[in-house]
């Protein structure tokens, strides 16, 4: 990653929420540092900029929001991510957490439904030299057969039910963690025991914008 975009101001500021995080539970040092490493306020709304290191959700262009950092990292502790491990994320939104993940792995790919997200995206990656093995326009339901099994696979935004294709793609030992529920949604991991046995996990109540069908 390209930090030549970062600031003393932002580290620290950075600094103070890894703390906050380390209170609320996350003890994973990988996803700490991740979090330390990453300048959130490059992926922020130019106007929100000073709310970047807030452990807040804010809105981002297309109705649409850059996770809480508190969910970014339990979404990402969960996974237990081992180094480059191949990993697909749905959502790409603002960035932000392909970012995170990208610290730990260098084997992702991320689908996002909104064309101006995807095409935004994609050109931050490339200014902040973040490396993504391939960034897809496309509805994250359907996965990316192309790279398939995944060792791991995380939805950024709250679905209904368990995406069947997405289990499919899952390599044996592979998890995926999934905000789940209408209104509100279960944070679930399901790791994939054997071809036919998936066992399920549930992880407290989060509030996501909601998974949409097809492409926009
Ligand atoms: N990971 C993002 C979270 C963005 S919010 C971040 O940290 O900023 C959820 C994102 O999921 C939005 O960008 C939304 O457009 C996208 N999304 C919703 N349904 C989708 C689908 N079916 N396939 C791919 N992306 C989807």
């Amino acid at each position: 990653m390209n930090l030549n975009f970062d600031s003393t101001k932002y580290k620290g500021q950075r600094k103070l929420l890894v703390e906050k995080l380390v209170k609320k539970g996350i003890d994973s040092k990988e996803v700490l540092n991740a979090i330390n490493i990453v300048p959130r306020h490059l992926f922020m709304d130019k106007t929100l900029i000073d709310h970047s290191y807030e452990d807040k959700a804010y809105p981002i262009k297309s109705n649409q929001t850059i996770s809480q950092p508190f969910t970014v990292a339990i979404q990402t502790q969960l996974l237990n991510i081992k180094k480059n491990e191949k990993i697909l994320e749905i959502g790409t939104g603002s960035g932000y957490q392909t970012a995170i993940l990208s610290v730990l792995s260098n084997n992702i790919y991320t689908i996002e439904r909104n064309h101006d997200l995807y095409k935004n995206s994609k050109k931050l990656f490339s200014k902040l030299n973040i490396r993504v093995r391939k960034q897809i326009y496309g509805d994250g339901h359907l996965g990316y057969l192309g790279a398939s099994p995944y060792d791991c696979i995380i939805v950024t935004a709250g679905a209904n039910e368990l995406p069947k294709k997405l289990l499919q793609q899952l390599s044996i030992g592979g998890r995926l963690i999934i905000p789940l529920g209408h209104k509100i949604q279960v944070m679930t991991r399901v790791e994939r025991i054997s071809d036919t046995n998936f066992k399920k996990k549930t992880f407290g109540e989060f509030k996501f914008v909601p998974l949409l069908r097809d492409i926009n």
